[in-house]
């Protein structure tokens, strides 16, 4: 008899665990309260992604004559427009998933779902109608939501989560975002495109704190001159409505700032309520996060855990890869997850991707490190696309030459990531990259000459003056 699994939730960790699963032979029940592609397709990565790429065509145009392109008339932009493209692209996608979802014959059910005991989840739908579910093994992977401090009072308006700001109702005339990380700074150059006073406040020294100290200090230099403020190792104290209608936050330092709305986004809550965990005694850590090993599963067999619930990294194309091994798991499969060649991509302007260790994590580890550099503007591609920004960085063991880390703020950062990933996954060494011969003109080349950067040889790096 087939194995029967049950996911909860069918974001990008769980809907690619159903189809997984599927593929390997199991028969799948995916109950998913909301809407199939969770977050990421809803509320996160696309939809934001998109609101992206308006901005920056927008950017684009209005420099169009640099590139000898005459557009008569000043460029704007028509907010439903921008609105009704988003919506069309996720819904586009949301449709894709569920006829995925269907050919494989995957039983998706609209409801909430529940573990009531080891084997049996209970999905409970709109209309009140209720299913028991017999599993043999059940995926949780039910995602997060934006934390939401009591210090700020959420109207959904004027005080926004990043649910309510990618709804893109409207372009405040001035923002206030708290958390310069990811999701933060994204939202930073997504508004300021469209001419929103953008004010950031960080509590950490700098923004996206988590990457390479020189990644974070390009966008903090690109924020700057894009006129987005960005005022570090700041809390806020309090936010209260002001007698004009308007935001007023005042800072620990004493400092005030009055802006049209505020948009909050220091962190996620993992969806670990109502699920029954407590009913089976399912181990949660400090943050409420689920528990799990390397091979997803929780602290009771056949019962496995993927995605932002774990709280691992908080990324889609991780919960799906988790979902992968989660499924291939249930299915009598030994599969482990590996997060260290895992790459992430930020679409800051420029955009950001990384792999690896950070060079103050590869110190911090007592690892000794050779660096390289290379910056775009030594690119003729760059040149051609007018985006001359930034820079690729190599973190290479000094030792055995391996490559520890790369890390690239420029155009098209999130896509050459990936040639870093691969050659790391593969265990390559620093002059696998620098002798792998490059076409030109492409901006991989950075990536190329980052590593002959590590032995000092990069050929489009003037020399340097001893
Ligand atoms: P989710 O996507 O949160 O999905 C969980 C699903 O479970 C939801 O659909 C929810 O409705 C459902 N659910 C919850 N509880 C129940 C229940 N009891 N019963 C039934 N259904 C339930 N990541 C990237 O990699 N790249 C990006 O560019 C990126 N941009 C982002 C931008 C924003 C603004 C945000 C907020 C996030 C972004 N992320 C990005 C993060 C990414 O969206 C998440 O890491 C990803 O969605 C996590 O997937 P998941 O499957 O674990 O959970």
């Amino acid at each position: 008899m087939a194995v029967r699994l049950t996911i909860i939730g069918a974001g990008p960790g769980g809907y690619v665990a159903a189809i997984r699963a599927a593929q390997l032979g199991a028969r799948v029940t995916l109950i998913e309260e909301a809407e199939v592609g969770g977050v990421c397709l809803n509320w996160g990565c696309i939809p934001t992604k998109t609101l992206v790429y308006s901005a920056e065509l927008f950017n684009r145009v209005r420099h169009a004559d640099e590139f000898g392109i005459d557009i008569s008339g000043a460029a704007s932009y028509n907010l439903s427009a921008i609105r009704g493209r988003k919506e069309k692209v996720v819904s586009t996608q949301v449709k894709g998933i569920r006829s995925l979802l269907k050919r494989w014959g995957v039983d998706l059910i609209l409801g909430r779902g529940s573990i009531l005991s080891s084997d049996v989840v209970r999905a409970v739908q709109k209309d009140g109608t209720t299913q028991d579910i017999k599993s043999d093994c059940i995926i949780i992977a039910t995602g997060s939501r934006p934390a939401t401090p009591s210090i700020f009072t959420f109207d959904h308006e004027r005080v926004m989560t990043s649910d309510d700001a990618v709804r893109f109702d409207d372009v405040p005339k001035s923002l206030l975002i708290v958390g310069a990380g990811v999701i933060g700074c994204e939202f930073a150059f997504i508004y300021r495109s469209f001419g929103t006073d953008v004010t950031v406040v960080e509590m950490l020294p700098r923004a996206l704190s988590t990457e390479d100290e020189e990644i974070s200090e390009i966008v903090e230099r690109e924020m700057k001159k894009a006129r987005i403020k960005l005022i570090t190792n700041a809390a806020v104290k309090s936010a209260e409505v002001g007698p004009d209608g308007s935001m007023h936050t005042t800072l620990a330092s004493g400092q005030e700032i009055n802006t049209e709305k505020i948009l909050v986004s220091i962190g996620r809550s993992m969806n670990t309520e109502g699920i029954g965990l407590e009913a089976v005694g399912i181990e949660t850590g400090k943050r409420g996060e689920i528990i799990v090993n390397d091979r997803m599963e929780t602290n009771l067999p056949g019962i496995y855990a993927i995605g932002d619930v774990t709280g691992k990294m908080m990324l889609a194309h991780v919960a799906s890869h988790q979902g992968i091994i989660a499924a291939e798991n249930a299915m009598g499969g030994d599969w482990a997850m590996d997060y260290s060649t895992v790459p992430s991509a930020i679409f800051t302007m420029p955009e950001v991707g990384s792999v690896g260790l950070r060079e103050y994590q590869a110190r911090e580890k007592g690892i000794a490190v050779k660096t390289g550099r290379f910056q775009f503007r030594g690119l003729g591609k760059a040149h051609a696309m007018g985006e001359i920004v930034g820079m690729a960085k190599v973190v290479s063991d000094a030792d055995t030459d391996r490559v520890l880390g790369v890390h690239i703020c420029g155009p098209h950062a999130t896509d050459i990531i990936h040639e870093a990933a691969l050659a790391m996954r593969l265990g390559a060494k620093t002059s696998d990259i620098s002798e792998m011969v490059h076409a030109h003109p492409t901006l991989s080349e950075a990536l190329m000459e980052a590593a002959l950067d590590v032995s000092g040889i990069s050929i489009h790096t003037p020399k340097q003056q001893k």
